[in-house]
């Protein structure tokens, strides 16, 4: 064999191995002029070129993938690889329909003249890994804690097609009564809107799962914490171009969810809760109260703060037992709460010691709050067994100023206004005049 016939025999080789290669092969100058291409890269890359042309392949991949022209720019060495499986979106899919085409782009430098660019179309591959990821959440979702759940099939616009036992058990609903409705069926009325169903489909078909917890509501109107998971019901084609899947809808899981939501309410209220009379502790006293005081900082307006103290209380236990005075204290805490409202945030603060943070209250209208509620507490008795007892408070009334930088002097002022009412005889209110440096 001769020289001649060696380079065309092993050109021909190289002819036969671009055009049966599984992957796109195109070899281009530095700058990606196209010198050769395979039939399954030109196949690949025709969709993209505006005028019918392939002869820069950064030009041609310009729109979907800029990038690629400055990594080949920047890239120094006279061999190696440029980038390695590079994913690039080629169209953008219609959510649920057709999937985007995927291309993975990888570029290698031969030598100072020459690159290689291996293109793959891995649009199955990544429609595969999303269809793996969307199993997972299914099944996470069917199986974890689950009480109980219901399992629909919605059509295309969201209404109810096909349904498992559950749903009866779940919600109280028979079958006839859940055909062709929509998911509205399952909130009370305007607690969902159908913009809201129509995102979550959205979100079904871009992410694969739409899931959601709030309340839902059964056929009898009780309410039950759930959570919601739709996920896109659509063929699963093998075809390579597997593009002319059909939507065939939505698949939608509804679990009743309550006892995780009851533990992790009833976790919260124990840590926020007086165990003896049932309203907030110290602890949230000073959360709120904080918030509160860092409103004030921001956007100073009238905020007062009583505390309240019981008289001589040491005497109601010794007198009538510490049971005694425990109702006493859940008295208490009944009189303020219901003298106070929503937006005070009322606590006991020490064993018979109560506090209440009053926004929008100003000194004069906080000492008329503080009157009342000492008035209401002496006029009142509390039911002991056979017997009943009266008892009394003393209040102690501050009010937020700019010479109070913190919840710990807020309180001290207060605190000094107790002393003075109890100091005067009990049973009474007082305002301690801020110190004169503090005013
Ligand atoms: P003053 O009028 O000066 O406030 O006198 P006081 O007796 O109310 O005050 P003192 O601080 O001397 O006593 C408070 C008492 O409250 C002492 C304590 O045993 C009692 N106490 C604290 N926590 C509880 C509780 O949860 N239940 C009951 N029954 N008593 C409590
Ligand atoms: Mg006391
Ligand atoms: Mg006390």
């Amino acid at each position: 064999m001769n020289h001649a016939n060696g380079i065309e025999a092993e050109y021909e080789a190289l002819l036969q191995f671009l055009y049966l290669a599984p992957v796109g092969l195109v070899q281009m100058t530095p700058d990606g002029g196209v010198t050769i291409m395979n039939p399954l890269a030109a196949q690949l890359l025709m969709p993209l070129s505006r005028d019918g042309g392939l002869d820069n392949l950064f030009r041609v991949l310009e729109p979907v993938a800029p990038e690629l022209r400055n990594l080949a720019e920047s890239f120094t060495a006279d061999s190696g690889t440029i980038c390695d499986s590079l994913r690039v979106q080629l169209t953008a899919g219609i959510p649920g329909r057709v999937d985007p085409r995927m291309l993975s782009v990888s570029l290698l430098r031969l030598d100072a003249a020459r690159t290689m660019a291996v293109l793959t179309d891995i649009t199955v591959a990544v429609k595969r890994e999303r269809q793996l990821r969307q199993s997972e959440a299914w099944f996470n979702a069917v199986l974890n804690d689950v009480t109980d759940y219901a399992l629909m099939a919605l059509d295309t616009a969201g209404r109810i097609e096909i349904w498992n036992p559950g749903i009866a058990r779940l919600t109280g609903y028979d079958a006839a009564r859940v055909t062709g409705q929509s998911l509205a069926l399952f909130h009370a009325p305007g607690a969902i809107t159908p913009e809201r169903i129509a995102d979550r489909l959205h979100e079904a078909d871009c992410n694969g799962w739409s899931l959601d917890e709030g309340w839902c509501v059964r056929a009898d109107g009780s309410r039950f914490w759930a959570s919601t998971m739709i996920a896109p019901l659509t063929g699963i084609d093998d075809e390579p171009n597997g593009q002319t899947e059909e939507a065939r809808g939505y698949a939608l899981i509804i679990r009743d969810i309550s006892d995780r939501r009851d533990n992790a309410e009833r976790l919260l209220r124990e840590s926020e809760c007086d165990h003896l009379t049932g309203i907030a502790n110290r602890r949230k006293f000073f959360q709120v109260a904080e918030l509160e005081l860092q409103r004030w900082n921001r956007a100073p307006r009238p905020l007062a703060l009583l505390v309240i103290d019981a008289d001589h209380f040491k005497r109601i236990n010794d007198t009538w037992g510490h049971a005694a005075g425990d109702a006493v204290l859940r008295n208490l805490a009944r009189t303020l709460t219901s003298s106070l409202r929503d937006i005070d945030a009322v606590a006991r603060i020490g064993g018979e010691e109560f506090a209440a943070l009053l926004p929008s209250t100003d000194l004069a209208d906080a000492m008329n709050l503080a009157q009342r509620l000492c008035d209401a507490v002496a006029a009142q008795r509390v039911d002991i067994g056979d017997s009943s007892i009266g008892y009394t408070v003393s209040i102690g009334v501050a009010v937020m100023h700019k010479g109070i930088a913190g919840l710990d002097l807020l309180l001290r002022e207060a605190d000094a206004g107790l002393y003075s009412a109890k100091r005067a005889g009990r049973n009474r209110i007082a305002h301690a005049a801020p110190t004169l440096e503090n005013a």
